[in-house]
């Protein structure tokens, strides 16, 4: 059971308190044939051409996009800053979208379009975001949570080598690669508190070193550990049972599955994780439970283990909504039960929104997620 008693999340000062507000270079589209942007006494610099253009007034300004460069040049793939944009008001238009911050535009990887890039402050990209990852009408301190959650995703990102260096073209891709963030109209009252009440605020592990804060949509029961999921050991994280997120989201699921799809998924599993193959279509599984992670079965007299999470990368979400599932045998037939919905590790969402509800605040609602994790001003 969730004890309040049993906190460990505590708030460590660090030498970068006090630090600028970071600015995060967000991809919010891809492979745009043509960009119109409107704005107040825009400021244009085309950096292909270092030439650099005033505008008094609304302006609407249109860029046709690719292709750029010759064919030899597009083997390099290398995306290319081409133009920037900036307005004193702080704000652009890209079609219905309003921007805070800079756009970017930048050639695609295939040198045939343009994509586009958001230069804003963390925190103004936190306040977007909350209404696209969670909802803007949630209870503030389930946003809070998310907002911290989101924060270090986002300046672990940044940490990495040479990220805060102005050459990188972007840190992070506005999707479910990443985090999906949103516009300018996305932020309201409750986003914009949910920020700034957690400004600069993110979760380190057990030793101190900032830590990918994952996230998702519901877990379904219990959530995983990154090594469950993709193989890399994050320190600190715990999977922890998780009770809140049942009466709200995603149904449980429950079908079965044609043999032959299975043992058809098991091979390429096989063939694009573990280098392997199937031998024959003679396929067997072992005992399953939620506790595992792995499936366990037999395809000839060979014993192979393979991760749940790949089965799902190739199943896609469709059929395989979260890894918390368990495939069985029943009179030769194969079952598929499962809970949740996304990848199942860390803050489960819809689970913070259930102890918001009831009265938990924002460093109860990560220390649950996050048991091991500390809380740290970053600037
Ligand atoms: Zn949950």
């Amino acid at each position: 059971m969730f004890k309040t008693g049993s906190l460990t999340l505590i708030l460590l000062h660090s030498a970068f308190a006090g630090a600028a507000v970071p600015s995060v270079k967000v991809l919010i589209a891809k492979s745009l044939k043509n960009i119109i942007v409107e704005g107040i006494d825009l400021k244009k610099t085309i950096h292909t051409q270092k030439k650099s253009q005033q505008y008094v007034g609304r302006k609407k300004i249109s860029f046709k996009c690719g292709p750029f460069g010759s064919k030899a040049k597009n083997s390099l793939k290398n995306p290319l800053l081409v133009a920037s944009l900036s307005s004193p008001t702080g704000l652009i238009s890209w079609g219905d979208q309003k921007y805070k911050g800079e756009l970017h535009l930048l050639t695609s990887p295939n040198q045939q379009s343009c994509d586009l890039v958001n230069n804003v402050s963390m925190e103004t990209y936190l306040m977007t975001l909350l209404s696209k990852e969670m909802n803007g009408t949630w209870p503030i301190e389930a946003l809070k949570a998310q907002a911290v959650a989101a924060r270090t995703y986002a300046y672990e990102r940044l940490n990495k080598v040479g990220s805060f260096d102005d050459d990188k073209l972007y840190h992070l891709e506005s999707s479910e690669k990443d985090q999906v963030s949103g516009n300018y109209h996305d932020i309201t009252k409750k986003t914009l508190n949910a920020a700034k009440e957690t400004q600069g605020m993110i979760l380190v592990g057990p030793s101190g070193k900032i830590s990918p804060a994952f996230f998702h949509s519901k877990c379904g029961g219990k959530t995983l550990r990154p090594d469950q999921v993709w193989g890399g050991v994050e320190e600190g994280y715990r999977s922890v049972d998780c009770h809140f997120c049942q009466r709200t989201g995603m149904k449980d699921w429950n079908y079965q599955i044609k043999g032959n799809k299975l043992t058809q998924m098991v091979d390429q599993v096989l063939r694009r994780y573990y280098a392997d193959e199937m031998e024959g279509d003679d396929l067997r599984l072992m005992p399953d439970s939620p506790h595992n992670s792995e499936i366990r079965l037999y395809a000839g007299d060979r014993l192979h283990i393979i991760k749940k999470s790949y089965l799902r990368n190739l199943a896609g979400r469709e059929l395989l909504p979260s890894n918390n599932f368990v495939i069985e045998t029943k009179k030769n037939e194969f079952h598929v039960q499962g809970q949740g919905y996304g990848h199942g590790v860390g803050l489960c969402q819809l689970g913070a929104l259930e102890l918001a509800k009831r009265g938990y605040n924002y460093q109860q609602i990560l220390s649950f997620y996050f048991p091991k994790h500390r809380l740290r001003r970053a600037y």
